[in-house]
């Protein structure tokens, strides 16, 4: 249905996770609805988002009173109450909202966001090691995991993909893996083409299997 909350995200739980997404939302020009039961919490985000409002989102019926059913989008956001995330989400899914997004603190944590049918199951905390985990290993300057074993990776040039024609270098074949854009020192990023050279000091965008773009980014 065409209503006021087709573009709009509900954003309930606004601690450090929900709060930061809640922000980054608004920045980007999308309507959040944020909820929380902390007052302090609620008067810190007053002003800053489309609707704030204090509540327990457990609750069905202030789910309801609050239009939480209309909206297309939502982000549980709570997470060290399980039981409060659980009963949360759940409602969600009864008013059949097509996109529900939870934070999962524990992996059983997020094995049951999963089992209830939620779509998307985030768990910042442990991505975040894993990611933190690359960054420390050298080269890579910027890790972003894609899916189970594919990744994207930042990184400056290694020598030995530098002063010659992509076209000419074979990196997929030698190194399986794609360098997709390049940022010269002072630049910005571009795609690359047949003929892009690189050089020293230039920042490159490498997707692959994760352990080839980790082994091609730590070359050097
Ligand atoms: P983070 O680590 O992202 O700060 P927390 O789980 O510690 O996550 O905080 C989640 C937020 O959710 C807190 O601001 C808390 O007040 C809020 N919250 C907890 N239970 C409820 C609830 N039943 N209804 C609405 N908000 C809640």
């Amino acid at each position: 249905s065409a209503n006021r909350t087709d573009n709009a995200v509900v954003v309930i739980g606004l601690g450090r996770f929900g709060g930061s997404l809640a922000m980054e939302l608004m920045s980007r020009g999308t309507d959040v609805m944020g909820i929380d039961i902390s007052d302090s919490i609620v008067q810190s985000f007053n002003g800053k988002l489309t609707s704030v409002v204090r509540a327990d989102a457990t609750d069905e019926d202030v789910l309801r009173q609050l239009g939480v059913d209309e909206f297309e989008r939502s982000v549980v956001g709570i997470g060290s109450d399980i039981q409060a995330s659980i009963l949360v989400t759940s409602r969600l899914l009864k008013f059949q909202c097509p996109e529900v997004w939870a934070k999962a603190i524990t992996a059983p944590h997020a094995e049951i966001l999963e089992q209830l049918g939620v779509h998307h199951v985030v768990n910042p905390e442990r991505d975040m090691g894993v990611r933190t985990a690359h960054l420390i290993q050298g080269h890579i300057l910027d890790f972003v995991p894609i899916d189970q074993g594919f990744a994207m990776v930042r990184c400056t040039a290694p020598a030995s993909v530098q002063q010659r024609p992509m076209d000419l270098l074979d990196v997929r074949q030698r190194y399986g893996v794609a360098i997709v854009a390049v940022c010269r020192p002072g630049g910005t990023w571009e795609p690359t083409e047949p003929g892009t050279m690189l050089y020293d000091d230039d920042q490159i965008l490498v997707t692959g299997p994760t352990d080839q773009a980790e082994r091609f980014s730590s070359m050097g």
